[in-house]
């Protein structure tokens, strides 16, 4: 697939199949604005029909649009592997969450991704496709694009497809291409440790975003089995590896389970663990998913936990709770529609 290859690839696939330089350029261009090979009118028709098997290919089999104006969609790729993708309004601009895998075997008890297990890793096009798709959706151009913003926090673990997610980062980030910052970019790991420290010395500069959910190891495992693996103190030490190469302030992710984590013993323990490190804290209460058995804290409660992190000397936000009526959270909307029973 064609949308895999950067500008200097295309360029050598394009000379390859014996056409001149320039069609690079053009070829580029439409993959970058997410036109279907029917509405490329630029290319010869003989040139668009060797390159047909290897153009990006997929079908919108679900799309939602939420009363605040996020937008979900279900992608289908020709295997009949189903992603899923979220377009969330910021005043700011508009910020695309992107799948990085079929699935995820990263089992946290409360996330819907995990319900089938991985299925695949997606390949740095079909990430890419994500984006392009929307940015096609509301119109964006190679001089205004309509995507500012990207967060890789759909399903799948980014850092478990490192090769394939770091290619993505480098093409969604390219100049001849949608060209957005990597400033602009946030991944989000339940903390696979040596893939944090080959992100910090592979000279990227996304902000990290660890899925942090309990304030201590034995808490954590009963939710993350991930943390059988890593331990909370190995992960912030490759936080402070990964701000001291990029500078990037760290943003922990703590999803506020009723009765579990939300506990003024648990918050308490939350505000040692960080303190110090250059950091912010993003609450937001549990979304519940119906297959597992969690409840998320009222959201009243979640405020005067932020209050009490923010006097105890650390930078904590309740992140707004978007598309809740279209289901938001991961994995939700392709188990819905099938996923990866549907063949
Ligand atoms: N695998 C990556 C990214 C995907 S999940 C990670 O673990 O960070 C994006 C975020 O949503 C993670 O912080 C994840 O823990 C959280 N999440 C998953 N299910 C959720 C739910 N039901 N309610 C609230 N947050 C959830």
């Amino acid at each position: 697939m064609i949308l895999d290859l950067n500008y200097e690839e295309i360029c050598e696939y394009v000379k390859n199949l014996g056409q001149p330089a320039y069609r690079a350029k053009q070829l580029y261009e439409a993959l970058t604005l997410g036109k279907t090979l029917e509405e490329v009118t630029n290319l010869p028709k003989d040139f668009k029909e060797k390159i047909a098997k290897d153009y990006p290919e997929y079908e919108v089999v679900a799309s939602l649009e939420s009363r605040d104006g996020t937008r979900k969609v279900a992608l289908k790729f020709p295997d009949g592997s189903i992603v899923e993708s979220v377009l969330l309004k910021y005043k700011y601009g508009n910020t695309v969450c992107v799948s990085t895998q079929v699935g995820c075997r990263m089992g946290c008890k409360f996330c819907a991704s995990t319900i089938g297990g991985l299925k695949r890793n997606l390949t740095p096009g079909e990430i890419l496709a994500q984006v392009i798709y929307f940015n096609k959706v509301f119109g964006g151009t190679l001089k205004e694009r309509k995507v500012t913003n990207v967060v890789l926090m759909g399903c799948g673990e980014p850092l478990d497809n490192y090769e394939n997610v770091t290619k993505f980062l480098r093409l969604v980030s390219a100049e001849q291409g949608l060209n957005i910052s990597q400033r602009n970019i946030s991944l989000s790991t339940c903390g696979l440790v040596p893939n944090i420290y080959k992100l910090a010395d592979g000279g990227f500069s996304v902000t990290l975003t660890i899925s942090l959910h309990a304030p201590n190891d034995e808490m954590r495992k009963t939710i993350m089995p991930v943390a059988n693996a890593y331990r909370i103190e190995e992960i912030l030490k490759a936080c402070r590896y990964y701000f001291e190469k990029t500078g990037r302030r760290i943003c922990f992710e703590y999803s506020l389970i009723e009765g579990f984590n939300d506990t003024d013993k648990a918050i308490s323990e939350l505000a040692t663990l960080l303190k110090g490190l250059p950091c912010h804290i993003n609450l937001i209460p549990l979304n519940s998913v119906k297959e597992k058995h969690l409840s998320g804290t009222p959201r009243k409660n979640a405020y005067k936990i932020a209050e009490k992190l923010t006097q105890m000397g650390l930078s904590a936000t309740i992140r707004r709770t978007m598309g809740e009526d279209i289901e938001g959270a991961c994995g939700q909307l392709r188990n819905r529609i099938g996923g990866e029973n549907d063949q």
